[in-house]
């Protein structure tokens, strides 16, 4: 008798960051022998990528098929980057129902011949706890896939390990550059500041703070699951990965995805690619550019704006930057940001998107650096291609991968806390310059590829996690 098929139900946080590494796994796992996998967005979403009418074509891999639940938000409602609570709370109530019963029934195959059999386990984004629990629930083993980096995942870890040593919370006004004791192997280098985000808040007394106690608590939540799947590799993050597996049911480092899957076939930018910007990368020469990009979630204020701007100008290599419209506070239009980049810059020397293909840019030959929020997709991504870095991490798990560029990798730098012009200049100047920067980022890049190649780490872990999904559904 053949073995019973795996059918993995991977479920992704609405956001693009979560979507696009999510859909690299699912794509990745159809593509194995005997795997099929149902990829769930919300309605909004999977209307605004159009992937519906992706899954029936020719063009997505069999095994591959998309369904969505609602968020609950009316549809008119912008879903903007400084929306996401709204969104998240939203979606555990009106989602969270809805995840249910869509579930209850894929418990029961389909057939016919687009027919699926029935679901056997289920990939949750580590931010939905609920959909770990309610999978358990109803009898169907879940695993957890942390989108952002391990190191961070470690820190959430340590919290309450952190309280205990006093260093946590950090005491009003103290020394943001203070070294940290008690997050295992970062002893040497991490600093207050390089910790997460909501890591500086302060608790009343010597309480934690709701917003730091909702991530440790979605961390203990999530690292209950059957296991827990991590997008790196073990080039980068193996220190960390030793310190998690123990505390964990089982770990999988299977990053970076995107360099290891084929690419989704179907589409993951909930924003329109701006093409013609590689056009205008294969004007500009070897390694003159400098990328630009603060994500998906970022949002700055036009003093910020500003400053990016007169340091961007001031350092004087051509540049690519990345705007969306809902980036900038205040009433800024995307169209005054436009004017005002041409004005300082001249409009031969700068170019403004509100969305590149941000992979293939990186991938351009006229890029020299990328100065970026040092998001986890981001970092990894200019990790696989060798791009030095400049980050300017502006939250939640950002300050520590920042803090690994700048301080253990050596592959870019780290201005976090300060958002100066003068800063700004300095940095992309010698991350634009600097030979030994760009060795050093090239010889991880080399490491990486060696980890997603073929007998590689992480392409290793990927089999046993094919293996391991397999056992799930016998
Ligand atoms: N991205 C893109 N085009 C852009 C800006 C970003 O395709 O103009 C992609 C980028 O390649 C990455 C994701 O959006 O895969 C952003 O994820 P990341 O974890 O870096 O940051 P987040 O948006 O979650 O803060």
């Amino acid at each position: 008798m053949g073995a019973a098929a795996a059918h993995v139900l991977v479920f992704p946080m609405p956001l693009q960051g979560h979507i696009n590494v999510m859909l690299h796994l699912a794509t990745a796992l159809a593509a194995a022998a005997g795997v099929h996998v149902t990829f769930l967005h919300t309605d909004h979403n999977l209307r605004r990528l159009g992937n519906a009418a992706a899954a029936t074509t020719a063009g997505s891999p069999r095994r591959l098929r998309f369904l969505s639940v609602p968020d609950g938000l009316p549809d008119d409602h912008p879903r903007s980057a400084s929306d996401v609570p709204v969104m998240v709370d939203s979606l555990l109530g009106a989602g969270q129902a809805a995840y249910r019963a869509l579930l209850g029934s894929l418990l029961v195959g389909s057939g016919g011949a687009g027919g699926s059999p029935p679901v056997t386990s289920v990939v949750a984004d580590a931010l939905l706890t609920f959909a770990i629990d309610v999978a358990e629930e109803l009898g169907v083993p879940a695993l957890a896939f942390r989108t952002a980096s391990a190191s961070s995942l470690l820190a959430y870890m340590s919290v309450p390990r952190l309280f205990e040593l006093g260093e946590l919370p950090f005491p009003p006004g103290g020394d943001l550059d203070e070294p940290v004791r008690g997050v295992p192997g970062m002893e040497g280098f991490l600093r207050r500041r390089d910790l997460p985000s909501t890591f500086r808040r302060h608790g009343n007394d010597h309480d934690v703070h709701p917003k730091l106690q909702m991530l440790v608590d979605l961390t203990t939540g999530s690292c209950k699951a059957r296991a827990v799947i991590l997008n790196t590799a073990a080039s980068l993050e193996a220190p960390a990965l030793a310190h998690i597996a123990p505390r964990v049911r089982d770990v999988f480092a299977v990053g970076p995805l995107h360099a290891m899957s084929p690419a989704p076939a179907a589409a993951t930018s909930l924003w329109r690619e701006d093409d013609g910007c590689m056009a205008w990368l294969d004007g500009q020469a070897d390694r003159s550019v400098v990328y630009v990009s603060l994500g998906s979630l970022t949002v700055i204020s036009p003093e910020q704006f500003t400053e990016f701007l007169s340091g961007l100008v001031a350092a004087g290599h051509p540049f690519l930057w990345v705007l969306r419209p809902d980036m900038v506070t205040a009433r800024l239009q995307h169209a005054d940001l436009q004017e005002a980049v041409a004005a300082a810059a001249g409009h031969s020397k700068a170019r403004v998107v509100r969305w590149a293909p941000q992979r293939d840019v990186l991938r351009h030959r006229a890029v020299g650096c990328f100065l970026t929020h040092a998001g986890w997709n981001s970092t990894l991504e200019a990790a696989v291609e060798g791009v030095p870095t400049v980050c300017w991490p502006f939250f939640v798990d950002q300050q520590i991968n920042s803090r690994f560029v700048g301080g253990v990798w050596g592959t870019g730098l780290d201005m976090k806390d300060a958002c100066d012009a003068a800063v700004v200049a300095r940095m992309v100047r010698e991350a634009m310059e600097s030979g030994e920067i760009r060795a050093t980022a090239q010889a991880l890049a080399e490491k990486v590829r060696r980890d997603v190649a073929d007998g590689g780490s992480s392409a290793t872990e990927f089999k046993r996690l094919v293996g391991f999904l397999q056992e799930l559904a016998t």
